[in-house]
């Protein structure tokens, strides 16, 4: 299973440009769509689970000689589809295993008894049988995303759309909810908005960085790290210096070490003294992509 998408465009109706011909190619896995808030993940998702039209580009779902074009046929992709949105509203006064059922039946499991099978197996496997007679309002953010999943995992999807699903989580729902993703990323296509490095890092084989609508990236996080291989330069600063560093346009991180800023800067010579080159990580790429980014469009 590949998605082919490309030069979709999506202009609101009050200008704002959410996608700016886009072209992603995603192939069966956990693929990590990493932009900060505003960035057009949402709009993408919403595209592709055919609740929202492009203006214009193509998306393509191909594999085992079949392909559906996922902008056109919409009833093809509803019924290949996982979705999970941000918010994800349920009827609060159900129980877990009384939900899962209506929501299966609206899915066309119709016979009663495969329906009862289904539904047992997919409490069990997102680990969430023993609460499978708990109200949903009483469900923490990590039981609640994991309900999530048990419901778009009902028909068998071959394309899993989960929109910004730890934002919001402590750690250990957030380990639970991993361990749970990566297992159903095996043999489908799984796209995983989030703004949260730690989840492509984590997760995903391949990812792309969007920013404003524009891909700044796209490819294997390995790939993306030894294109800045040598070229982040870190330094403990005094605080009173942290704003002529951030006023330089070319500080990608800046966090406390033991109440003083430690900052990164991206370049390709040390830009200064006493600073040294470190190890990049995800969160350089991310950061050095999308200040990169930021001041490209304010310098317009
Ligand atoms: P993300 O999911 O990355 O936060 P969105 O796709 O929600 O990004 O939003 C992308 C841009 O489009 C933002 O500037 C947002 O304000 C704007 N936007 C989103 N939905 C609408 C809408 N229904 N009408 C107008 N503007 C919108």
């Amino acid at each position: 299973m590949d998605l082919i998408i490309e030069g979709l465009s999506k202009t609101y109706g009050n200008g704002v440009k959410a996608l700016d011909n886009v072209s992603l190619h995603i192939p069966t896995g956990m693929f990590g769509l990493l932009g900060p808030n505003g960035a057009g993940k949402s709009t993408l998702m919403r595209i592709l689970a055919t609740l929202q039209e492009a203006d214009g580009g193509t998306a393509v779902l191909s594999g085992n000689g079949a392909s559906i074009d996922v902008l056109r046929e919409k009833d093809a992709v509803r019924r290949t589809l996982g979705y999970l949105p941000q918010e994800f509203g349920v009827y609060p006064k159900v129980n877990a295993y009384e939900m899962l059922d209506h929501i299966a039946l609206l899915k066309g499991v119709t016979v009663k008894k495969e329906r009862k099978e289904l539904v047992e197996a997919l409490l069990q496997r997102v680990n969430l049988w023993d609460q499978r007679k708990r109200k949903l309002s009483g469900f923490s953010g990590g039981m609640k995303q994991r309900f999530g999943i048990a419901q778009c995992l009902i028909g068998e999807p071959k394309l899993i759309i989960v929109d910004e699903p730890t934002a919001g989580l402590d750690p250990g729902e957030r380990n639970r909810f991993y361990n749970l993703l990566t297992e159903i990323g095996e043999n489908v296509v799984v796209i995983l908005s989030t703004h949260i490095v730690q989840d492509v890092k984590e997760l995903c084989r391949n990812m792309a960085i969007i920013n404003k609508g524009k891909v700044l990236y796209a490819g294997p996080p390995d790939d993306s790290l030894r294109e800045i291989q040598g070229k982040v330069w870190e330094k403990r600063i005094a605080k009173s210096e942290l704003e002529g560093f951030a006023a330089g346009g070319r500080m990608i991180s800046n966090r406390l070490v033991a109440g003083e800023p430690v900052i990164h800067l991206l370049g390709d010579e040390r830009p200064a003294d006493g600073f040294v080159a470190v190890e990049p990580s995800l969160e350089d790429v991310f950061f050095g992509a999308i200040n990169r980014s930021n001041a490209q469009t304010a310098a317009q």
